[in-house]
């Protein structure tokens, strides 16, 4: 195939019949954000060059190999961001957001693009969920933002992903952390890749990152930076444990993460689905203490998060998490003749109007092709208008699945299609349990509240009244 038939390598097309899943996700993630009071931020798809290099910092992977960098024809050097936070720190001063009311909370749905080697869930062009957090230097902070993280992943059926989290310190900490790095490091210079001998000069905390097994190897008995945390560092971080303890948050520390960007201090944690591959970090954030400033603004204490949106549905996928695909259409309105194709036409406009999602034929297709169609796209109850029906302005419904006929008129169709789709077999309480809880709304609630109470709240009281309810009562307890 040419290039025109052919997409860039790590790039992905997403089909409508993928689209949806996107979207469902999608709408959980703000609608959580929305409850821990984020609003939503977007910003360019491509910034200078120099906002990347200065915050995601030049010793990184990120900007030495991974950036898609360019020259505009204004001679500019421009990138198109590898991650988000960066754009937002920017668009944040900009717009003198941060002079507002702290603190300021934000998130946003992007794509972030990175010239890495293809595999399962990293692409070229991929996609985040972030949440950036500017104005708070409390550990409250650390904690709500790992709570909102933890609440998103839940809704997402993620319950089981682990919490991993350190505390990298601040710079003054890091002094002598960087000291004894420098020290264990040279020890073992030898056996470092070449990039590694260049971070032990910039950077050796970067080390920890490098991914050639040699280097992890040695990385592993490295001094660690726990043992190197200020007083005031360790009070922090021992106060965001406490915190995630009272909040019934499970997590385990780690003292090898260490993030692989430079902008990090203090708090750094991930989330980690072990059953998704290599890449199994799902969820990845930590305090920003020194970026504000670093980017040119007051100082300002700041923390964040990012989800790749890939790697989420793979693991969401792996648990057997069905997202339901959009409403199939509600009826098809077939025609035979040029008159009632016309008057279908008119007719479809109409239901459509008032809410019901008709189709008929725009393909100039007769009877058959028409039904097989219908019958294609999972047509809940069809029609046809002929010369009889244009005559009498009559016409039946058919109930694709029982067969069963409804009388209707040209007028009343749209009342006739809603009464016929409520019209359906008894269902038993576990399918309206589950139509309910695809509710989004009602779904984010109820899941909200009892990962915020532990299930300490039934989640019935905001159910809205439906027949059937008190079996679904019965059906919680199983
Ligand atoms: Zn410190
Ligand atoms: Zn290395």
């Amino acid at each position: 195939m040419g290039v025109l038939s052919k997409r860039p390598k790590g790039t992905k097309d997403v089909l409508p019949a993928e689209s949806y899943k996107w979207k469902a996700i999608e709408s959980r993630m703000s609608g959580v954000a929305e409850l821990f009071g984020f609003r939503e931020i977007r910003f360019p798809t491509f910034e200078h060059t120099e906002v990347f290099t200065r915050s995601v910092g030049d010793t990184t992977d990120v900007v030495q190999k991974e950036m898609y960098t360019f020259k505009d024809k204004g001679d500019r050097s421009i990138t198109l961001k590898p991650e988000g936070t960066a754009g937002t720190v920017r668009a944040m001063l900009e717009n003198g957001l941060l002079n507002e009311a702290l603190p300021q909370k934000v998130y946003y749905i992007t794509p972030a693009f990175r010239y890495e080697k293809a595999q399962a869930g990293r692409l070229r062009e991929f996609h985040q969920f972030g949440c950036e957090m500017f104005g708070s230097a409390d550990p409250a902070a650390d904690a709500e933002l790992i709570c909102l993280a933890q609440s998103v992943l839940g809704l997402l059926n993620l319950d089981d992903v682990r919490l991993e989290i350190n505390s990298i310190g601040c710079p003054e900490c890091r002094k002598s952390y960087q000291e004894a790095l420098l020290a264990y490091f040279n020890a073992h210079l030898d056996a470092l890749c070449e990039t590694c001998h260049d971070r032990l000069r910039k950077n050796p905390m970067r080390i920890l990152d490098c991914k050639n097994p040699e280097c992890a190897e040695i990385a592993k008995s490295a001094p660690q930076i726990t043992h190197y945390l200020c007083a005031d560092c360790q009070a922090h971080f021992e106060r965001v444990q406490r915190y995630l303890q009272e909040m019934d948050i499970a997590y385990t520390v780690n003292p090898t993460i260490v993030r692989g960007l430079d902008y990090y201090t203090r708090t750094v944690f991930e989330f980690i689905a072990d059953d998704i591959g290599a890449q199994s970090t799902v969820c990845g954030g930590g305090r920003y203490d020194g970026l504000v400033e670093l980017m040119g603004g007051k100082p300002m204490p700041a923390l964040g998060f990012a989800m790749g949106l890939e790697r989420l549905l793979i693991a969401i996928e792996s648990r057997g998490w069905k997202i339901d695909p959009p409403t199939p259409c509600q009826l098809y309105l077939a025609s035979v003749g040029e008159a009632a194709a016309a008057k279908a036409v008119v007719l479809t406009a109409d239901l459509r109007r008032s809410g019901i999602y008709a189709e008929c034929d725009t393909m100039g297709r007769g009877l058959k092709a028409q039904m097989k169609y219908a019958d294609k796209i999972g047509a809940k109850t069809t029609a046809v208008i002929g010369d009889e029906e244009l005559a009498s302005g009559q016409l039946k419904i058919k109930d694709m699945k029982t067969g069963d006929i409804t009388s209707s008129t040209f007028d009343t169709l749209c009342d006739d299609i809603w009464e016929c789709l409520s019209q359906k077999e008894p269902r038993n309480p576990r399918e309206i349990r589950e139509e309910m809880t695809n509710d989004l709304g009602e779904e984010l609630v109820q899941r909200f509240m009892s990962h915020m109470l532990g299930g300490k709240i039934s989640g019935t009281r905001n159910m809205p009244e439906i027949d059937g309810f008190d079996d679904l009562k019965d059906l919680d307890k199983e």
